[in-house]
C-alpha cells in the first residue's frame, strides 16, 4: 500500500524514532509500504517519519541509480551493491569516516529542492534486517549518502540543516512555502 509521504512542516519529521524491539507484523507490513511508497515516488531512500512513524525504520535502494553510482563493502569485501538491495534498515547505527565530500541532495519530504550536503565519504552501518539478523556493512558514493541521509532522518535531523548558511538563505522562501502548504493539508 502506497502511503502519503509527509512535507517539510510536518512536526513528526523532527521527532526522533523509538528503536524498534520487536519485528513484529506491524513492522514487516510497515516496511513493505515503505518500499511501494518510495519506488512510487523514484526516490532512493525513506525513513519511518516521513509516513508518520516515529520508529528506527528506513529503507534503501540505490539499484536505479545509473548516474550515480555505489559502494558496498561486506565483511571487507567489496560487493555489488545491486545484490543487497534493497536494503531494510531496522535501528541502524552509522560510523561516518574522516573524510568528507559534498554531493546534490534532495529528499522526498522537500519537493523540488535540491542542494549540495556535505557528508562522510564512507560510512560503517550496522543495522538489523526484517528478520531480525544483524547486518553490517560499509557504504560510498550514493549509497553512503543515501544511508547518512536516511540516518538522520530516523533522528529528526533534515538535509536543510546541513546545508550552508547562504544555501539555506537562497531557500527560505521555498521552504517557507512548503511549510504553508503542508500546515493546511
Ligand atoms: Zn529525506
Amino acid at each position: 500500500m502506497i502511503r502519503e509521504i509527509l512535507i517539510y512542516g510536518e512536526s513528526v519529521l523532527r521527532t526522533k524514532g523509538k528503536q524498534i524491539e520487536k519485528i513484529d507484523d506491524d513492522i514487516r507490513a510497515l516496511a513493505a509500504d515503505m518500499l511501494e511508497t518510495m519506488y512510487d515516488a523514484n526516490g532512493v531512500g525513506l525513513a519511518a517519519q516521513q509516513v508518520g512513524r516515529t520508529l528506527r525504520l528506513t529503507v534503501i535502494d540505490v539499484s536505479d541509480a545509473e548516474s550515480r553510482p555505489s559502494k558496498m563493502w561486506v565483511a571487507g569485501e567489496e560487493v555489488d551493491p545491486k545484490e543487497h538491495m534493497p536494503l531494510v534498515l531496522i535501528n541502524p547505527e552509522l560510523q561516518p569516516g574522516e573524510e568528507s565530500e559534498i554531493g546534490t541532495e534532495g529528499c522526498l519530504s522537500f519537493p523540488e529542492i535540491t542542494a549540495e550536503i556535505p557528508r562522510s565519504a564512507k560510512v560503517k552501518v550496522t543495522a538489523q534486517d526484517l528478520q531480525g539478523n544483524r547486518i553490517e556493512f560499509e557504504a560510498a558514493g550514493l549509497l553512503g549518502r543515501a544511508v547518512q541521509h536516511e540516518a538522520d532522518h530516523l533522528n529528526g535531523i533534515l538535509f536543510i540543516d546541513r546545508m550552508s548558511s547562504a544555501a539555506k538563505a537562497s531557500l527560505a522562501g521555498k521552504l517557507k512555502r512548503l511549510a504553508a502548504e503542508s500546515k493546511k493539508s
